[in-house]
């Protein structure tokens, strides 16, 4: 069998192991304040990241264990979910539900050591427009995150969607200085997506982070969650943890360290970044596994 290298089966799959790190990159380049010079793909790892989801469940079981990595790494976690998921399950009142949700993830992000907050819009109806787009903006002008984790758009959950669409547009409102809110203007460095099955259509894997040392923590703080266990019919428990060693096994690939990547998540850049960003994606740093 031909001897590949990591890298090379990385390129064949159409994937590269980019860094996430703290650098100065633009989530949105075209439209947030330029800042010159090219991510150099330092990895200080002390900023925040902002997990943005529609539901709290899609927060913690597809963006957590990245938030979770950020914060073992001494940086912040955010989980704010744009509703409170609680018509998630048929044979238990949304009011009810909702407050379980609620609950439930409250007890995920103090296991975590992160921070929860809501926007509280009816699950199901989550409002694709200027309102919803201001109040992402204003949450994200006061947590101040470096990077935000959120819904990829190839989904088949509208909520979803449209959540893809409210903070695309939120982080444009938020960086920029004309609009006039009640915080200061904060320019996110990097948007990111995470991987979830509701949202598989045209994702690509980007960025493989190693969540090993938080995977425990991480699936503890899932565990607060009664739909985990698939008590609404799907098991996020078994695919979420699946997918985790799955990634892993790719991210390892010609890993010399076999300590690392056991459990790893997959993340996707935006599809312009690469052909904005040709220059930094092809230098050491940016190629390099990193650290988030
Ligand atoms: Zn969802």
């Amino acid at each position: 069998m031909k001897h590949h290298s990591r890298r090379d089966i990385l390129k064949e799959l159409g994937m590269g192991a980019a860094a996430f790190s703290m650098g100065a990159g633009n989530a949105r380049p075209a439209e947030a304040v330029a800042r010159g010079s090219a991510d150099r793909g330092e990895s200080s790892a002390s900023g925040t990241v902002m997990a943005i989801a529609a539901h709290p469940g899609d927060a913690l079981f597809t963006m957590g264990a990245a938030v979770a990595r950020q914060i073992n790494a001494g940086g912040k976690g955010i989980f704010l979910n744009l509703t409170h998921g609680e018509r998630g399950n048929p044979s238990i009142s949304p009011a009810e539900y909702g407050a379980m949700q609620v609950a439930a993830t409250d007890k995920a992000a103090r296991i975590l050591g992160a921070e929860p907050a809501y926007l509280s819009y009816p699950d199901g109806e989550v409002p694709d427009n200027e309102e919803a787009r201001f109040a992402v903006c204003d949450a994200i002008r006061q947590h101040r995150p470096e990077i935000i984790v959120t819904h990829w758009k190839g989904s088949f959950h509208k909520d979803h969607r449209a959540c893809y669409n409210i903070v695309n547009d939120a982080i444009f409102y938020a960086g920029l200085p004309g609009i006039k809110r009640k915080l200061q203007a904060h320019s996110v460095s990097k948007l990111v997506f995470a991987e979830n099955w509701e949202d598989a259509e045209g994702f690509r894997q980007a960025i493989y982070l190693d969540v090993s040392d938080v995977f425990e923590r991480w699936v503890r703080a899932c565990s607060a969650f009664p739909m985990w266990r698939g008590e609404t019919g799907f098991h996020y428990d078994d695919y979420y943890q699946s997918l985790a060693v799955a990634r892993g096994s790719l991210a390892r690939i010609g890993q010399k360290d076999s300590s690392r990547f056991k459990y790893a998540v997959a993340l996707m850049l935006p599809p312009d970044y690469g052909a904005r960003r040709t220059e930094s994606l092809s230098s050491p740093a940016i190629t390099g596994q990193s650290t988030i």
